[in-house]
């Protein structure tokens, strides 16, 4: 028999993981290259006070929206996010971004070349690779084009893409082929099942398999993307 004091502390500390534990995040920004143009540019046009404004936003908007994951347990579990201004090294020039576990590093140089509006871009650079902090990938398994798809496909929901010469319902070779164009797809696929992307993303816990389309629209892969391509009157190819 359970001592009732007992008992009652362990609903205290549930009460209050339940109300404070989303809220006990931590964001940490820092501008690893200071003196750099690009980093001077970042504290100009975008700086660390808007970054520190933005993560809680991006964080609650992916669990919330994208991934629907309303209790803490199903979400992956970290305590700190951290953004990293610097330098990437040993990556193709124009890569924005690398993220490891749950820290994103971008680029300083990146920032210092872009032409336009820089903030904007930041903004969605964000909301693509908190996506990838907080998604699961089949402890590995699952494409890498489908991973790329679904942090893309945040951005989209976040209205984070350009407003013109962006891909379009039914552009693209295949279902896999990632970033905007499985992002196009993934968009069709929550129209057929509501709240796909969301349930794909909890099947991906531990492990991936391709079924799991089916599993959740009744339909294989192939024959969605056939489906997607013809809905769009564009050949399958
Ligand atoms: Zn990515």
């Amino acid at each position: 028999m359970a001592d009732p004091k007992l008992l009652f502390v362990y609903t205290l500390m549930l009460l209050y993981l339940f109300y404070y534990g989303a809220g006990s995040m931590e964001y940490k920004v820092i501008n690893d290259v200071p003196k750099t143009p690009g980093s001077i540019r970042y504290t100009n046009e975008i700086g660390i006070p808007y970054t520190k404004e933005l993560l809680p936003k991006v964080t609650n908007f992916i669990w919330s929206t994208i991934f629907q994951q309303n209790n803490p347990a199903d979400r992956k579990n970290f305590n700190v996010i951290q953004v990293l201004i610097t330098k990437l090294q040993k990556v193709p020039a124009g890569v924005v971004a690398v993220t490891i576990g749950n820290q994103m590093n971008i680029s300083s140089d990146v920032i210092q070349e872009y032409k336009g509006d820089v903030k904007w871009y930041f903004t969605t650079t964000v909301y693509h690779e908190a996506t990838h902090i907080f998604q699961w990938t089949g402890e590995g398994k699952c494409p890498r084009g489908l991973v790329e798809g679904i942090a893309e496909y945040t951005q989209i929901k976040a209205n984070y893409v350009p407003p013109t010469g962006y891909t379009k319902p039914g552009d693209g070779n295949s279902w896999d082929q990632g970033y905007s164009f499985t992002a196009r797809f993934l968009e069709y696929c929550d129209g057929l099942v509501p709240g796909f992307v969301a349930k794909l993303n909890n099947k991906m816990k531990n492990t991936y398999d391709v079924s799991f389309f089916k599993e959740l629209t009744g339909k294989p892969v192939e024959q969605l993307w056939t489906e997607y391509k013809a809905k769009y009157g564009k050949k399958n190819y």
